[in-house]
């Protein structure tokens, strides 16, 4: 299907390929300026409809969406796998996930974002206090491509389900994903309440200076700084969810056959193109040479490619060369390929790289590779883990393979990130409640979780006085009476520390 409303502006159009073959797929409009913000003041009306439904009646909506999206799962998963070059299986566990995430949000706005009354305290028993949350209006969703539903899906489910109009920019190696969810929102709702911008960069930067009254952003951390820039001009509000450079903390005493399933899974597992995929391994000096050869006689077992591939080929071609630059530098500086090494980097696959002892300051340590490589470097102590694993710019996920409970929720504790998995990698990602976001150079705010639909809301106090004060303080005519027993309320109330 192809984007082709009548009042998008469109400048020109490109034409997105499967990355397995190079076989064009569908060519899609690059929407300008005019044309984002014609989508976006559509999308201003639509909230407006929107927002006056209220949460069950947005309940409903959200639901019969859902469905729609699920009765016809085969049609996504097969636009997701023709688009990104992941397997068909890879695909659909994305669709279930997801799918999760929407029922999870469009069930708990009302009773996370429903006005609700809070104390008032002793002083202020006059006062009848609430809290509730409202809509922004329209959110613009930017997103990458490495999990085109999954991941803008994040925001959209918990924007929508908040009350909010969403215009989508999705990433221009995967429109068509995009066109086909807004597709099975226009078989359930008659009103523009999602829209599709499909283009590049520019159509993103458009969107960001559109008038849209929140950004949620989900891509790089580079680019994550230039839609920041673009949203100060107008204190637009944002949330980023940005790269990572995700550690795996293996204590002495782990299950080692566990820990190496997890370890392969969360670096090569679509390619490595995960912003919560394990990038880095700290490994206690006792078991390092076990996990080791435990982590690369599963990597030898993956197909890269093919007919029946674990994972297919790099959906960006050029990260295939950041795999390169990455895994030199790491060879240059003195680190080992254990497996696999700079002949696995091919034009588009790259066949499993496992690289050890590779020094703190290279590039497979310090930078996001995103590609199907693991750095496995050995430490003397957890602490000295959790010192490297939170020695880089990045803060999204880590993890930590122990038997002992209480050392892996301490050490859990000590990592500087937003999510950290005990025995998983990667365990959080179905759970509706979890919210995730990252800190540092990972990003801020939240997706999922109430948090997730706070980001999307913007709480409104009310305080309703309900009887006449005790004590006449809010008047320029206070009596001498009344602040002579303020001044001997205050030590009794706060004076005891
Ligand atoms: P990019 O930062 O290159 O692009 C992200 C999106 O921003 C794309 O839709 C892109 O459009 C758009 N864009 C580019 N320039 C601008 C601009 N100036 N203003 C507004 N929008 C713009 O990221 P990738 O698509 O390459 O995605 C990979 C990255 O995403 C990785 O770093 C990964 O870790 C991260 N990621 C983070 C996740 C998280 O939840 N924390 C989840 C998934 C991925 P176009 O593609 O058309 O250029």
């Amino acid at each position: 299907m192809t984007l082709t409303s009548d009042d998008q502006s469109v400048a020109t159009t490109y034409t997105t390929v499967d990355p397995r073959d190079g076989t064009p797929i569908e060519s899609y409009p690059v929407v300008d300026v005019a044309g984002v913000a014609a989508i976006v003041e559509r999308a201003h009306e639509a909230a407006a409809w929107w927002a006056g439904l209220g949460f069950a009646g947005r309940r409903r909506v959200l639901g019969a969406w859902k469905a729609a999206i699920a009765r016809d799962a085969q049609g996504l998963v097969a636009t997701i796998s023709r688009e990104t070059g992941k397997p068909e299986g890879d695909a659909l566990l994305e669709v279930m996930l997801t799918l999760g995430h929407l029922d999870w949000a469009a069930k708990h706005a009302e009773p996370v974002l429903r006005r609700r009354r809070v104390k008032a305290g002793l002083m202020n028993y006059n006062q009848h206090a609430s809290v509730g949350y409202e809509p922004y209006g329209v959110v613009g969703v930017i997103g990458p491509w490495n999990y085109p539903f999954y991941t803008p899906m994040g925001s959209i489910s918990y924007a929508l389900a908040a009350g909010n109009a969403v215009v989508f920019k999705p990433s221009e190696l995967t429109p068509g994903t995009a066109v086909w969810i807004a597709g099975k929102w226009a078989e359930v709702c008659d009103r523009p309440v999602l829209q599709v911008a499909t283009g590049d960069g520019g159509t993103g930067r458009a969107l960001v200076a559109a008038g849209v009254d929140k950004v949620a952003f989900t891509g790089s951390t580079a680019t994550a700084k230039r839609v920041m820039a673009a949203c100060a001009e107008t204190l637009t509000p944002l949330v980023a969810e940005c790269g990572g450079k995700d550690a795996l903390i293996v204590a002495r005493d782990a299950d080692l056959d566990a820990a190496a399933d997890f370890v392969v899974f969360g670096a090569m597992g679509n390619a490595g193109q995960t912003c919560v995929g394990v990038e880095r391994v700290y490994v206690e000096q006792p078991v390092a040479e076990a996990l080791t050869a435990k982590v690369v006689e599963r990597a030898k077992r993956i197909q890269a490619g093919g007919e029946s591939a674990t994972y297919g080929p790099m959906t960006l071609p050029s990260q295939a060369q950041v795999v390169s630059r990455h895994v030199a530098d790491a060879l240059e500086k003195g680190g080992t390929a254990v497996y696999g090494g700079l002949d696995s980097v091919g034009d588009r696959l790259v066949t499993p790289i496992v690289l050890a002892d590779v020094p703190e300051d290279s590039d497979a340590v310090c930078h996001e590779t995103f590609g199907p490589t693991v750095v496995i470097n050995t430490v003397a102590s957890i602490d000295e883990a959790v010192e490297r694993a939170n020695a880089t710019d990045y803060g999204l996920g880590a993890s930590v393979f122990t038997r002992d409970t209480h050392l892996g929720e301490a050490t859990a504790a000590r990592l500087r990130s937003g999510v950290v998995t005990i025995n998983s990698v990667l365990g959080f990602a179905a759970v509706g409640a979890l919210p995730f976001g990252g800190v540092k150079g990972s990003g801020f705010g939240r997706i999922h979780g109430a948090d997730g639909l706070r980001e999307f809301s913007t709480p409104k106090s009310i305080a309703r006085q309900t009887r006449k004060a005790a004590l006449n303080l809010l008047s320029l005519e206070r009596s001498d009476r009344d602040m002579h027993l303020v001044a001997k309320l205050l030590p009794i109330l706060h004076g005891k520390g």
